[in-house]
């Protein structure tokens, strides 16, 4: 993979931290990770994650409540928005001066305010399964769920936590304007945290109470881009067969059809490993010449160059 690309690159929560000054210092390593593509004139379209900051804005407005009777609770849909806007305030800012830092100048950074549909009847609705946010004891949780409506769950004997629904992304709004920036050579920052979930009721368009997968919403992202490749930066270098047990096996180079076979052999955890590597195997599976790779946000150059992470093609 050395000829000039399009990428689309779903940042993770390493790329990002958990506090305001933990985000803040990572952006900077983020950033210099995505000009060293941009350096090697490839493409590049971000996406990110928003596990950490949605619940910090979550619990915020919460807390507002308390302040201010006269407020009510903020949907979850706009808590996505909140921190849509706040993360890509922090890698619009740090992208830009790194391009600066090199001398690129003529590529000018943004972030798309992102909405994407998910269909009402969506089965993820009637189970909840995402925890968000906070712990709290059984007595907060029982006010939480009398006060907010909110569905509160017992989380491993480490107190309750809301638990919200991770419906499948069924389209993003705002593909054209992201297509035609991305077509006119800016940098672009969309789909954040899986995107703001909508339903679709005529032409209004709904906040629904919901958290999409980055993952699935960034494979949907690169096909509509129609990108060359899909890069999942995450925690590890590269996906492991019986990761953490003592015959782990590192995967340099995988098929589809051997992914979905290690996928059905249970090899990847739901809700960390498994959306990535399913995300990474449509994407492949969808095109001829359509690549996913998943690796280290630090080894993301040398990926891109064949020299490490998992790579998935047909
Ligand atoms: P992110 O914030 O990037 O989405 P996650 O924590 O959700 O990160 O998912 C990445 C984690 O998945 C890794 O840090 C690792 O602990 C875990 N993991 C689960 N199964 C595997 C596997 N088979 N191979 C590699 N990592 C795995
Ligand atoms: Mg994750």
């Amino acid at each position: 993979m050395t000829d000039k690309q399009r990428i689309v690159i779903a940042l993770g929560g390493n790329a990002l931290g958990n506090t305001l000054p933990e985000q803040m210092a990572a952006v900077k390593i983020t950033a210099k990770a995505i000009v060293d593509l941009i350096e090697e004139s490839h493409e590049v379209v971000v996406t990110h994650g928003n596990g950490p900051q949605v619940g910090m804005v979550n619990n915020a407005m919460i807390a507002l409540t308390h302040e201010d009777k006269d407020q009510p609770n903020t949907p979850l849909s706009v808590c996505v928005a909140m921190s849509q806007a706040y993360i890509g305030y922090d890698l619009q800012n740090a992208l830009r001066e790194e391009l600066l830092n090199r001398s690129i100048t003529n590529i000018p950074v943004a972030t798309m305010i992102t909405q994407v549909r998910v269909e009402a009847d969506d089965p993820a609705f009637q189970s909840p399964s995402k925890p968000i946010g906070k712990f709290v004891d059984a007595d907060q949780a029982k006010m939480m769920e009398e006060k907010f409506q909110y569905v509160m769950k017992e989380d491993a004997g480490r107190g309750y936590r809301r638990v919200v629904a991770s419906p499948k992304p069924a389209e993003i709004i705002e593909t054209e304007t992201i297509r035609t920036m991305v077509d006119a050579g800016n940098l672009v920052i969309a789909c954040g945290g899986g995107g703001i979930p909508v339903t679709r009721n005529g032409n209004h368009l709904k906040g629904a109470s919901a958290v999409i997968d980055k993952d699935f919403v960034s494979c949907l992202l690169a096909k509509e881009l129609d990108a060359d490749c899909l890069i999942i930066l995450t925690a590890v270098e590269k996906v492991a067969l019986r990761y953490g047990q003592p015959d782990e096996q590192w995967l340099d180079d995988v098929t589809v059809a051997q992914a979905e076979e290690y996928i059905s052999q249970g090899h990847f955890a739901a809700g960390s490993m498994l959306p990535k590597v399913q995300a990474a195997v449509d994407f492949a599976a969808s095109k001829k010449g359509r690549q996913a790779l998943i690796t280290l946000l630090e080894k993301s150059k040398e990926a891109v160059a064949g020299q490490t992470g998992t790579l998935f093609h047909i």
